[in-house]
């Protein structure tokens, strides 16, 4: 479903690391090829099919059907609005506790829980997406909520990606702006990325964006197409999002993918986790916060960038992280600052030309991104999230207490 290109370079970067390729299928309907494709994988296995109600309709009954004529198949069916948490994956690992494989069918939620029971119970799983939502799909980890707090946790990249193209681009149009949202952390990530490798020595990898670099323009260009259910641009948005999800899993982290953007999202939901009058508000869809927060991050950039500021190791500020983020966070958080602070030297000034001169040709301006966000009719202000000023202005200045990668937030 790639290019020659791109399967190439994934062939070598994958083979490098004896990581194997998850068969990849992309058709306008898988319709007809359901159980040929599973059974190319999982013959003679007994199956879980996991879906929710939303999913159900969208694709789910369909596989179960396909499948149930030639495995031994159960239908494991989540309540509604199903959350990616602890409880629910141990329910999942109770009713699949029989079946030797999973399926699951649909996005975030329901791929981070089947990815993670899979995981823990070392049995194959395959993935059918019902949106180009988020950029997991391939990714060797998984966004679980443990005690209150999202964590990312261990799992690894199912056997296999079957796109029905033409479910995918009738997901919710939310659901596929989200997904442009998320790819359009990539600019930001990098720069932070590679910001931190030129300042402070960390480690730093290019395959990732490579990856990327023949779909992203276009991607970039017909953001248009995504507000108007265009079937070619969201199937394109579908290709960032497992291109993404495996840049993360070859880099062996979210790195290219989730830098100081992702911890302002972090940060905030956080906060909101602890504050009693944010359980009203309206949930929002993850890339639909990561769109707002990669223009706020890049905004940043090119002022730091523009005033060559100076760094000095900041002292962690225990009591206010108490009072917003609660002991127990403050606890891991300090462990992870003083890592980092430990990287930053007294009065140590980086040499902001030589930086600025690697970081440009990655970066993408903070207009083309309101653009690319406009043209998608796509969330770009913090209050058109229901984020209050307060709530952004702490996630800003904590969210680098929180994480031990250094972005341009440590300034
Ligand atoms: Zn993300």
């Amino acid at each position: 479903m790639f290019s020659k290109e791109t399967n190439g370079l994934l062939h070598k970067s994958l083979g490098d690391q004896s990581l194997p390729l998850p068969l990849l299928v992309s058709q306008k309907s898988l319709r007809h090829d359901v159980d040929d494709l599973v059974a190319q994988l999982f013959s003679g296995l007994s199956l879980a099919v996991v879906a929710d109600s939303n999913t159900e309709i969208a694709l789910g009954a369909q596989v179960f059907r396909a499948l149930k004529s030639r495995f031994d198949t159960r239908f494991v069916f989540l309540t509604p609005s199903p959350v990616a948490d602890m409880p629910t994956a141990e329910w999942i690992a109770r009713e699949t506790s029989r079946c030797d494989a999973l399926i699951a069918v649909g996005s975030g939620t329901i791929n981070d829980l089947c990815k993670y029971v899979a995981f823990t119970a070392g049995k194959p799983y395959i993935v059918f997406p019902t949106a180009a939502s988020m950029n997991g799909y391939l990714s060797a980890n998984a966004s679980l909520t443990v005690d209150g707090y999202k964590k990312t946790l261990p799992a690894r990249m199912p056997q296999a990606v079957f796109c029905d193209l033409e479910v995918i681009t009738a997901a919710p149009l939310r659901m596929s702006k989200s997904g442009l949202g998320d790819a359009l952390a990539r600019p930001t990530a990098q720069a932070d990325w590679l910001m931190s490798h030129l300042v402070l020595g960390t480690a730093y990898d290019e395959t990732p964006f490579r990856l990327l670099q023949e779909v992203e323009p276009v991607l970039f260009d017909s953001a248009r197409g995504i507000a108007k259910r265009d079937a070619e641009t969201i199937g394109l948005l579908m290709k960032m999002c497992l291109l993404s999800g495996l840049g993360m899993t070859l880099a062996g982290g979210s790195y290219p993918a989730s830098q100081g953007e992702h911890m302002i999202a972090h940060a905030h939901e956080m906060l909101m986790a602890r504050q009693p009058s944010a359980a009203e508000s309206l949930p929002m869809l993850h890339g639909e916060e990561i769109g707002v927060t990669t223009l706020m991050m890049a905004q940043r950039q090119e002022m730091l960038l523009r005033q060559s500021p100076n760094l000095h190791p900041k002292a962690f500020p225990a009591d206010t992280m108490k009072a917003l983020f609660g002991d127990k966070t403050t606890k891991e958080a300090a462990e992870a600052c003083r890592v980092k602070a430990d990287r930053i030297k007294p009065a140590f000034k980086p040499d902001w030309n030589a930086v600025a001169q690697r970081l440009e040709p990655v970066m993408l301006s903070s207009k083309t991104i309101l653009g690319i966000l406009n043209a998608a009719e796509a969330p770009h202000l913090p209050e058109m999230l229901g984020w209050n000023d307060e709530n952004v202005k702490a996630a800003v200045t904590y969210a680098p207490f929180l994480r031990d990668r250094f972005t341009f937030l440590d300034f």
